[in-house]
């Protein structure tokens, strides 16, 4: 088996998961199916990838780092079929990855990985714009990112991150990992996180570009009442009539209310609606 000589790159958030528990704790929060496509996002040095491809006999990986490369194909040699996509994550078409690939064609993607700290929020979003290609993501991320995504009304770190993701997916923070369990040690804790797209059918969301606009003007200033904070946006009124109470706080409002809210404003005729 060939070795990774090449030390762990900061700037490409190289942290390496070492403790064999969490690698079993990620594996078994996947369980991959027959016939399901996984694609693992940064492989790094094999850490899940390898136990991943000895379960389900295939895997595709997107990986930046090419020093990582060969050694990681060299590793996989009669473990399984493992196809290397050598990319900035950022730039895979993943509607396209689902579209293309040859007998699982049209089969949506399992997206699985210990992410790059400094490019997860992007990494997030990115999947979220291919959310019709993707059935399902199980993420290792910072804790404070995973607590803000999966944060309820009345939670410190409720917010937009929270309100914005919760509105298109189903999100479930599954378990925390230290930074024992990497080498090098990041300097925060993680958690494992998994996000499921909703059906288009039940986000129910009008006018997205709106619902955007509403949450960010909302937690713009968190402490004022939702009259205030969504002056330019509405009046007190609008909030009133969409059935939500003006003198709440952002921080109060369910998600469900925000997608009504919004959603009202969507149905005003053209010379009312937000401009
Ligand atoms: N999965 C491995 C593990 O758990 O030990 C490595 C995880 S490490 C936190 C993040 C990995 O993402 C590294 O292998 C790094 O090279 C890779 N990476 C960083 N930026 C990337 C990018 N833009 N696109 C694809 N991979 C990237």
């Amino acid at each position: 088996m060939s070795t990774f000589k090449a030390p762990p790159k900061k700037s490409l958030g190289q942290h390496f998961l070492a403790d064999r528990r969490y690698i079993d704790m990620i594996v078994l929060a996947v369980d991959p199916q027959p016939g399901e496509r996984l694609v693992e996002i940064g492989p790094g040095q094999g850490a899940i990838t390898l136990p991943l491809l000895r379960r389900h006999g295939e895997l595709t990986v997107i990986e930046f780092d090419r020093d990582l490369i060969t050694p990681l194909m060299e590793a996989s040699e009669g473990v399984g079929r493992l196809t290397v996509i050598h990319k900035d994550v950022l730039q895979v078409d993943f509607s396209k990855l689902a579209a293309d690939d040859g007998h699982h064609a049209g089969r949506q993607i399992r997206l699985v990985g210990n992410l790059p700290y400094n490019i997860s929020s992007p990494i997030l979003f990115h999947a979220l714009e291919h959310a019709a290609a993707v059935s399902d993501m199980t993420f290792m991320l910072q804790k404070e990112v995973v607590d803000r995504m999966a944060a309820g009304p009345g939670s410190k770190v409720y917010g937009r991150l929270g309100v914005m993701l919760q509105a298109y997916c189903r999100v479930e923070a599954l378990f925390d990992v230290p930074p024992g369990a990497f080498r090098p040690p990041p300097k925060v804790d993680s958690a494992v996180v998994r996000v499921v797209p909703l059906p288009a059918a039940e986000v129910g969301i009008d006018d997205h570009a709106l619902y955007a606009r509403v949450v960010r003007d909302a937690f713009g200033q968190r402490r004022k009442t939702l009259r205030n904070a969504l002056q330019q946006v509405c009046s007190g009124e609008d909030i009133a009539a969409a059935g939500l109470r003006p003198d709440a706080r952002a921080e109060q409002v369910e998600v469900a209310d925000f997608k009504r809210l919004a959603n009202y404003l969507a149905a005003l005729p053209p010379g009312q609606r937000p401009a």
